[in-house]
C-alpha cells in the first residue's frame, strides 16, 4: 500500500513536470527526474542512465528486467545499492542506480512496481522527445524551402543544404554529385556525376532513384546515397560520408530523403525558370529583329544590322553572310572585317561544297578537328544555311577562337533568328534587283535615259564639271537591212560592251534610244573627254563584227558656264548633226555656249 502511494506521488510530481514546462529538455527532465528519486526514496543518490550511455553488462542485467540489490561499504559504512531498469518490452531503455546509506526505506519488491512503472513513463517521454525531434526536422525543412524560394538560384539552393547538413549531422561530411556542369559553384562540396567513374553506388541511385547504402568495414567508412529527384526527373546525388562506419537511423534518412527531394524540386524549378527567362529572353531578341528588318532596309543595311545583332547576342567574334550565285561567291558588305580580306573569299569558295553542302546547319566545337578547315583562327563555327531568291545558296558564318563557345540553345536561337531574317535578306535584293532592272536597258545593259538625266542633273549640282557624249551608229539602217535586225542587236551590244569596258565605274553609259547611246563623264575635263571618245571611235572602227562606226557629239560644262542639262543634251545634239553632215565616223565639239567646235577624225 505504501509503495503505492510512493508511486502515485511520484508519477503526479513527473506529471507536473510536464505540464509546468512547454519546452522540457532531455537534461532538465533527467535532473528533476534525479532530484524527485533521490527525495521521494530518501536515497543518498539516485543516478539515471539512458539507453545511449548503458554500457553493455548493463544491457543484459536490464533484459532480465529484474531490480537488482547489493551492499557495498564505503569510508567504513555500507552502501546499499538498487538498480531499477527500465524497459520496452524486451529491449532496454536505461536504469536508475540509487544508493542507500541507512537502510532501503521500502521493500525490494515495491522497486520492480516502479521499475514497470517508470518505464511506461520513459517509452512515453521517449516518444515526445522523437516527436520533438521529428517536429524540429519538418520546421528547419519548411525554413528551407522558404529559402529555396526565394533564393531561385542553383548556388543558393546548393549552399542551403550542405549548411543545414552540416548543422544536424555534424559528423558526417558530405558531397553533392550533380549532373549539371557547376564550375561556378566551386565553393561547395559538388563533384560532376561522372557516367563513365567507378562509383557504381552512386550511379545506382542514380538511376534507379532509389537510396543506396555503401558499407566498407575494412577502411571503417559507409556511404549514403540519396537520389536528388524532381518531377521531371534526377539531377544528381546526395553522398553522405561517415568516417567511423556509423550509419544514421532509418527516421534520420527518412528526413534526408525529404531534404533531397526538396532539393530536387527546386532545382528542378530554378532550371525551368531560368528556361523561362532565356525563352522570353530569345522571343524579345528575334521579336526586335523582324519588326527592325520589317522597315524596307537596304541589302548592306540588313546585313550590317544582323551582324552586330549576333556578335552582340551571341558573344561571337566574327561574323559573315555568305551567298553563292551564278556570279560566283560574295561575301555581304556589312559581314566583319576579317571575312572581307580577300584571301578568305578564295578560301570560303574552296569550301563551297562544305558551307552549302545538303542545307543542313552546322554547329562545330573544334574545327580543328576539320582538316579542311583547320587553318581559320577559330575553334568555335556555325554555318546556318539561307534560302535566297534565284536558286542561290547563302549561309550565315558565325565563329569565334574558343573551342564549344557556343551552347547548342545559342545554336537554335541562331537558326530561328536567321529564319526570321531570311525574308528581308530576300527583299532587299530583289528590291535592289528590280531598282537595277528599271534603271537598265534590256538589250545593251547600259543604263536607262531616265537614269541618265537624274545622274547628268545630280553631277551639275555637286560637281564642278563633266563631259557629256552623244554616239549614233551610221548607217544603221543599211547594216539592219543588209544583215537583218538580229545582227543589228548584236552590234549594238558590241558597241555597248566597248563603251563600258572603256569608261570607269562612276562614269555612265545609256542607251540615249535606237541605235543611238551616250556618255556623262563626271569630273573629266574636255581634253581628257575628247580622248575618252577618240579612242571608244577607234575601237569601235576596229572591234565591231560586222564592223560599224559611229558618229559622236561632244558637249562639255563647268562651273563658269550656267548650264542645265538641256543646254547640254542640246549642245551635244547639235554637234552629232554636224559630225554626221560631215562625213561621219568622227568626233564633234560643242563645248560650251561660247566656245568654238572642232572636229576630229
Ligand atoms: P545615220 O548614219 O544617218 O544615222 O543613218 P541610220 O540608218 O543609222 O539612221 P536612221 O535614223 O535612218 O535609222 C536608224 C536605224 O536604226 C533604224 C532602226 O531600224 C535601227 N534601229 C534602231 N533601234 C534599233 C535596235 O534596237 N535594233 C536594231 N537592230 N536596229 C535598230
Ligand atoms: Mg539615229
Ligand atoms: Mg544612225
Amino acid at each position: 500500500m505504501e509503495s503505492n502511494n510512493k508511486m502515485l506521488e511520484i508519477k503526479s510530481r513527473i506529471f507536473d513536470f510536464f505540464l509546468s514546462s512547454s519546452n522540457l529538455t532531455q537534461t532538465t527532465f533527467l535532473t528533476q527526474l534525479q532530484l524527485l528519486l533521490k527525495e521521494e526514496l530518501q536515497a543518498e543518490q539516485a543516478i539515471v542512465t539512458l539507453e545511449e550511455n548503458l554500457l553493455s553488462q548493463d544491457q543484459s542485467l536490464i533484459c532480465e528486467q529484474a531490480v537488482s540489490y547489493t551492499i557495498s561499504s564505503s569510508e567504513g559504512s555500507n552502501v546499499e545499492n538498487v538498480v531499477i531498469p527500465l524497459f520496452d518490452e524486451e529491449h532496454a531503455i536505461g536504469k536508475i542506480d540509487l544508493h542507500f546509506l541507512s537502510p532501503v526505506p521500502l521493500p525490494l519488491d515495491s522497486f520492480n512496481q516502479i521499475s514497470k512503472e517508470l518505464s511506461i513513463i520513459f517509452q512515453h517521454y521517449n516518444q515526445y522527445i522523437f516527436k520533438r525531434y521529428e517536429e524540429k526536422q519538418y520546421e528547419e525543412l519548411y525554413a528551407i524551402t522558404s529559402k529555396f524560394h526565394s533564393a531561385m538560384s542553383v548556388d543558393g539552393i546548393l549552399s542551403e543544404v550542405i549548411k543545414l547538413l552540416q548543422r544536424m549531422y555534424e559528423d558526417f561530411s558530405y558531397l553533392l554529385l550533380l549532373t549539371s556542369d557547376n564550375d561556378d559553384l566551386k565553393h561547395l562540396p559538388i563533384k560532376k556525376l561522372d557516367f563513365d567513374d567507378n562509383n557504381i553506388c552512386a550511379m545506382n541511385a542514380y538511376v534507379t532513384g532509389e537510396v543506396q547504402f555503401e558499407n566498407s568495414i575494412k577502411d571503417r567508412r559507409a556511404n549514403i546515397y540519396i537520389p536528388i529527384k524532381g518531377g521531371q526527373g534526377v539531377y544528381g546525388v546526395m553522398q553522405i560520408i561517415s568516417l567511423d562506419a556509423a550509419t544514421l537511423p532509418e527516421a534520420e534518412i527518412k528526413f534526408i530523403k525529404l531534404l533531397a527531394d526538396a532539393t530536387g524540386a527546386a532545382l528542378e524549378n530554378t532550371q525551368l525558370y531560368e528556361q523561362s527567362k532565356q525563352v522570353i529572353t530569345d522571343l524579345q531578341l528575334i521579336n526586335e529583329t523582324s519588326h527592325q528588318l520589317n522597315t524596307n532596309l537596304r541589302l548592306t543595311e540588313v546585313t550590317s544590322f544582323m551582324v552586330k545583332k549576333i556578335l552582340q547576342s551571341f558573344h561571337a567574334k566574327e561574323v559573315a553572310f555568305v551567298f553563292y550565285q551564278e556570279k560566283g561567291m560574295e561575301i555581304l558588305p556589312g559581314s566583319t572585317e576579317f571575312f572581307q580580306q580577300s584571301d578568305i573569299k578564295e578560301y570560303l569558295t574552296q569550301m563551297k561544297e562544305f558551307l552549302f553542302s545538303d542545307g543542313e546547319p552546322l554547329f562545330i566545337g573544334d574545327l580543328r578537328v576539320h582538316k579542311r578547315l583547320s587553318d581559320l583562327p577559330f575553334c568555335s563555327c556555325m554555318v546556318i544555311p539561307m534560302l535566297i531568291p534565284n536558286g542561290g545558296k547563302g549561309a550565315c558564318v558565325v565563329t569565334h577562337p574558343l573551342p564549344y563557345f557556343f551552347s547548342f540553345e545559342q545554336f537554335k536561337l541562331l537558326q530561328s533568328l536567321i529564319h526570321h531574317s531570311t525574308l528581308a535578306f530576300n527583299n532587299s535584293m530583289l528590291r535592289e534587283e528590280l531598282e537595277k532592272y528599271v534603271i537598265t536597258d534590256y538589250l545593251t545593259k547600259l543604263y536607262s535615259r531616265k537614269y541618265l538625266d537624274d545622274k547628268i542633273k545630280k553631277s551639275m549640282k555637286n560637281d564642278s564639271y563633266g563631259t557629256f557624249i552623244l554616239l549614233d551608229i551610221d548607217d544603221f539602217k543599211i547594216v539592219n537591212d543588209t544583215y537583218g535586225h538580229q545582227v543589228g542587236d548584236k552590234i549594238l551590244i558590241q558597241v555597248a560592251n566597248i563603251i563600258k569596258s572603256n569608261i570607269r565605274e562612276t562614269d555612265i553609259g545609256a542607251r540615249w534610244g535606237g541605235e543611238e547611246l551616250a556618255i556623262y563623264l563626271p569630273k573629266v575635263d574636255l581634253n581628257l573627254g575628247e580622248s575618252i571618245v577618240v579612242r571608244i571611235i577607234e575601237k569601235i572602227r576596229e572591234e565591231t563584227d560586222p564592223g560599224v562606226t559611229v558618229s559622236c557629239g561632244l558637249s562639255f560644262w563647268n562651273k563658269n558656264t550656267q548650264d542645265s542639262p538641256r543646254d547640254l543634251f542640246h549642245r551635244a545634239d547639235y554637234a552629232l548633226y554636224k559630225a554626221k553632215d560631215q562625213g561621219k565616223d568622227q568626233l564633234c565639239i560643242e563645248a560650251a555656249s561660247e566656245s568654238s567646235e572642232k572636229v576630229k577624225n
